[in-house]
């Protein structure tokens, strides 16, 4: 064995050292955004023939790029849907860096993916799915759903085919008009259409909204996709209604949990995804709302021989693992080579035991239920929605859009807070979705006072 030599454990200890004062902050700080003009002047060429030195590297950094990016774990990050991995799973993430782990396939990988998929067992056990469903950890909800609707499709097609039936000239998936926007990207990506079903009042579809959308008769239709928690307020479509017709209807069940189903694991909402547990196939992604870092979704099928049907690469420098009746986790999405990305999250949940995730996702919710009642408390504001999960909307009465982007920019600036503006039915308006156990009462208290004066 060859030893590293000092040039490589200088650089070894140097990076081990900003890794530790990183983790050390409490919080890290929120840093900003930044032109490309700026780090142009400040960074300058980073690639060059003949290598700027690790340390070199490193302190450009350190110095420029680290503040260049706002940082998604800090608990005055509220916007979009922020990322705040636990601990434990950050410091398992530079484990599976610094070890050369493939998660592929189970002849290569199988110890890592025994531990992923007692990751997806066990979301799939919470979500009242059979013993045999299975999956795996994808990039992202965006491949997370077109993954599901390719293997819905392919299963159809095959149906179709066995049968004899001719095949439809469109396919078509259906879904909420509040649906996320990455079903319209499968659907393009796909060529099928997309039919959105209006929702009723309370933003909801269910079996009154799926039924009227069934009675067009819609051909090629092979999926009927629920979101389990929206991504803009949060909102659970009605599960049981629509799974009950998707089954009648013979249609595949895809739940869009990408966001919110993490709060199927509350005692407090897990009453809204009753009828989870009739889904063909679901996601939830652990790097929004499963305390884990960047990135991964958890793509779970009931049936995970369908996806794999649909999604097994075959080529000769292959066949020896495709042929083995392993599980390999390359099989059942649109990916070959893959990071075990669900370790950062096995390794945390194997720490921390379900019971403080359960209580981590319940915090959530009742601090956001909090700042409902000092919206509602405070005469300058005024809640868009009742929240149901960890997401609250509202406005501040007589702003526009640019009032709202001078706060926003204040805040960051500031460092406070990272808010940006939202809108609902052409207003704009200010969202809060609250996914880290460290953001305080107090600070949302700040945020909501600093919307008092322009
Ligand atoms: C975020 C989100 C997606 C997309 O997931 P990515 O991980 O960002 O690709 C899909 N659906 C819903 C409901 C989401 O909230």
């Amino acid at each position: 064995m060859h030893r590293v030599n000092d040039a490589t454990v200088d650089l070894r200890e140097a990076i081990f050292a900003y890794a530790r004062t990183r983790l050390n902050y409490e919080p890290a700080p929120l840093d900003n955004t930044a032109s490309p003009e700026l780090l142009w002047q400040q960074a300058g060429q980073t690639i060059t023939e003949d290598g700027l030195g690790g340390l070199e590297a490193l302190k450009i950094f350190e110095q420029v790029l680290a503040p260049a990016t706002i940082s998604t774990d800090h608990p005055g990050y509220l916007s979009f849907i922020p990322c705040a991995p636990t601990e434990a799973s950050k410091l398992f993430d530079l484990v599976v860096s610094a070890s050369g782990i493939y998660g592929g396939s189970w002849l290569e990988g199988a110890g890592a993916v025994y531990a992923e998929n007692q990751v997806l067992s066990w979301l799939a056990k919470e979500a009242g799915l059979p013993a045999e469903s299975g999956g795996v950890f994808v990039q992202g909800g965006t491949l997370g759903n077109l993954s599901a609707l390719v293997a819905a499709r392919e299963n159809y097609r095959q149906q179709l085919l066995k049968s004899g039936q001719p095949l439809p000239n469109r396919f078509a998936v259906a879904c909420s008009s509040e649906a996320h926007s990455s079903l319209k990207t499968a659907a393009r990506v796909m060529d099928i259409d997309l039919l959105p079903i209006p929702v009723a009042a309370d933003g909801r579809i269910g079996h009154a909204e799926v039924s009227a959308m069934l009675t067009t008769k819609p051909s090629g239709l092979f999926a009927i996709v629920a979101t389990g928690g929206t991504t803009n307020f949060g909102i659970v479509d009605r599960l049981d209604e629509i799974g009950q017709l998707a089954k009648a209807h013979n249609l595949w069940f895809h739940v869009d949990g990408a966001y919110g189903l993490a709060g199927m694991l509350s005692p407090l909402t897990r009453n809204l995804f009753a009828g989870l547990e009739l889904a063909d196939s679901f996601i939830v992604d652990p790097h929004k709302w499963l305390f884990a870092p960047f990135d991964a979704c958890a793509l779970i099928y009931r049936n995970p021989e369908i996806a794999r049907a649909a999604h097994a690469q075959h080529g000769e420098y292959l066949d020896t693992l495709t042929d083995s009746g392993d599980f390999n986790p390359s099989d059942y999405a649109i990916n070959l080579t893959r990071r075990p990305r669900g370790l950062p999250l096995w390794f945390s949940l194997a720490t921390h035991g379900v019971a403080t995730y359960r209580e981590a996702v319940t915090k959530n919710i009742e601090l956001a239920k909090f700042a409902r009642d000092e919206i509602v408390k405070r005469d300058f504001l005024t809640l868009v929605r009742e929240p149901e999960l960890s997401v609250v909307v509202f406005e501040r009465n007589g702003w526009t859009l640019a009032d709202y982007e001078a706060w926003s920019d204040r805040l960051l600036n500031n460092q406070i807070a990272f808010v940006v503006p939202s809108s609902h039915a052409g207003r704009p308006n200010a969202r809060f979705a609250i996914v880290n156990p460290l953001t305080s009462q107090e600070l949302i208290v700040d945020i909501l006072n600093s919307m008092e004066d322009k």
